[in-house]
């Protein structure tokens, strides 16, 4: 029988992805009384259907191609032969469980915290509801409901059996062909991927460019990978209309054109609903589209948000560092409050786009005084030896000599986006970068080139 002091909590946190799971585990380890809630899976959608199983994926695609580059460079591996069957299988017994949550909720349980599968809902403060049950938090609530994907309110698509990210990662067997819709990270990514693995992929990008949140020359020089990897890239056109017949999906553009293909998958961004968890009672717009949050990640007094919801970015290193800031405020320690300013961001596409801080476009809007300078990786000895695609821009604030963006595409970008993800974020003087000893010849050896040119 159930008492009062069961569903008393010091905390309760809705919503276990990245950042709540790490938060409920720590303040639990803490001493705290910590109440988990998660509908779905402990780890939410980065381990079962996100970061994981994805870059997953991407790993085969790369092995696939890195075979075929023999050819020119080293000799022949004769015909590459892919087969979905191992990846579908990795994905299931070695990153997913068979999205089976286990490990995970005896990982949070191990660490002292109470687990209840159902659907969090904050009541007023202090107070949520859990399918029916009433449950109170002495100290607070945590939010971490994450983000499912935005479908977008194109004609017909809503009555036909789209793809989004979880189809996709679940499929045993690939598609003849594919539409993507949206040409962001994810749908570059997963669209790259199908292409190595003999899918027929169109992307079809409202947009005037893929990737049109980083640098327009980045977007450029995927788009070349991209084609040369056989996949149609229809950009500066949106979809108007979805139909699906039964076995083929058909698309009309907003120019009138059409494509068809077995099927369709949806990658048109993330949505977060802060009014379905309750925000709304704790002072949130009932038509917020995230939960604003301050430097210490509250909403209001008493409410935590953390993760995709909080609107600072849909990454998983950004759920899992707002979860530290969250950890310190519970318990009162000390600690740096929550800065965005050098925000690294990674696409696993072939060439991958690392990305730091502002792009030109942004620190143009925000700067008086900016300086950028690019070099072609093929113009770095390296990038030249290895005959890789991409480039190194960096972006500065000229007025007070440090760097606010950078970009590295290239083979392993996301690794040489390290260097200048310390630069933007210590704020290093760019005469100190200049006067620093750059391996050679190494593709990092490109951000000294690019520091010369800026202008
Ligand atoms: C295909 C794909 C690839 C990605 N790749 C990367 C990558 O390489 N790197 C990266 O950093 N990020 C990546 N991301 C993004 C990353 O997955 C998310 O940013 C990450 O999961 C953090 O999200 P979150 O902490 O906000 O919560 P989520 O992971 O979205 O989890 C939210 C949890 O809340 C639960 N929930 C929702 N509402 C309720 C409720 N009312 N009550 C109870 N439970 C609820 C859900 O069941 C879920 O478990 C990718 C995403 C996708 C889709």
């Amino acid at each position: 029988m159930a008492t009062d002091s069961d569903h008393t909590f010091d905390v309760i946190v809705i919503g276990l992805g990245p950042g709540g799971e790490h938060v409920a585990g720590s303040l639990a380890e803490r001493g705290l009384r910590v109440l988990g809630v998660d509908r779905g899976l402990v780890g939410g959608e980065c381990p079962y259907w996100g970061c994981i199983p994805s870059k997953m994926m991407i790993r085969a695609a790369d092995a696939l191609a890195e075979a075929r580059r023999v050819d020119g460079l080293a000799g022949s591996v004769g015909e590459v032969t892919p087969d979905w069957s191992v990846v579908a299988k990795r994905i299931r017994e070695e990153a997913t469980d068979s999205w089976d949550d286990t490990v995970a909720v005896d990982r949070l349980t191990g660490k002292g915290a109470t687990f209840v599968r159902g659907t969090g809902t904050i009541a007023g403060p202090g107070r949520v509801d859990v399918d029916g049950t009433a449950y109170t938090a002495t100290k607070g609530i945590v939010v971490n409901t994450g983000t499912t994907a935005a479908v977008p309110p194109i004609e017909g698509l809503r009555d036909t059996p789209y793809w989004t990210n979880h189809e996709i990662v679940e499929a045993t067997e690939l598609p003849a062909s594919l539409v993507v819709l949206g040409g962001g990270a994810i749908g570059c990514e997963l669209s790259q991927v199908m292409a190595r693995f003999g899918v027929e992929v169109t992307i079809v990008e409202a947009a005037e460019r893929i990737l049109a949140l980083e640098e327009p020359e980045a977007s450029a020089a995927l788009l070349t990978a991209l084609e040369a990897d056989g996949i149609t890239v229809r950009q500066g056109v949106g979809a108007d209309k979805v139909s699906h017949d039964g076995s083929t999906f058909t698309v009309t553009l907003a120019d009138g054109s059409t494509l068809t293909a077995e099927k369709l998958l949806v990658a048109t961004g993330r949505r977060a609903d802060p009014a379905a968890v309750g925000l709304d009672t704790v002072g949130l717009a009932k038509d917020s589209r995230t939960a604003p949050v301050d430097d210490r990640c509250r909403v209001s007094d008493g409410v935590w948000a953390v993760g995709d919801i909080t609107g600072k970015g849909a990454f998983t290193h950004v759920s899992m560092y707002q979860a530290g800031v969250v950890i310190r405020d519970v318990l009162g320690d000390d600690g740096p409050p929550a800065e965005y300013a050098a925000l690294p961001r990674v696409t696993f596409t072939d060439p991958e786009v690392g990305a730091v801080g502002m792009t030109e476009a942004q620190a143009r809007e925000k700067l008086g005084n900016v300086q950028v300078g690019l070099t072609p990786l093929g113009e770095t000895t390296r990038g030249w030896i290895a005959k890789a695609d991409g480039l190194i821009k960096v972006v500065a604030d000229a007025d007070r000599g440090v760097l606010v963006g950078a970009t590295t595409m290239g083979p392993a970008g996301g690794e040489v986006l390290g260097a200048l993800a310390v630069a933007v974020h210590g704020e290093v003087p760019i005469e100190r970068l200049r006067s620093m000893i750059y391996a050679y010849p190494t593709l990092h050896r490109g951000i000294e080139d690019a520091l010369g040119r800026l202008a």
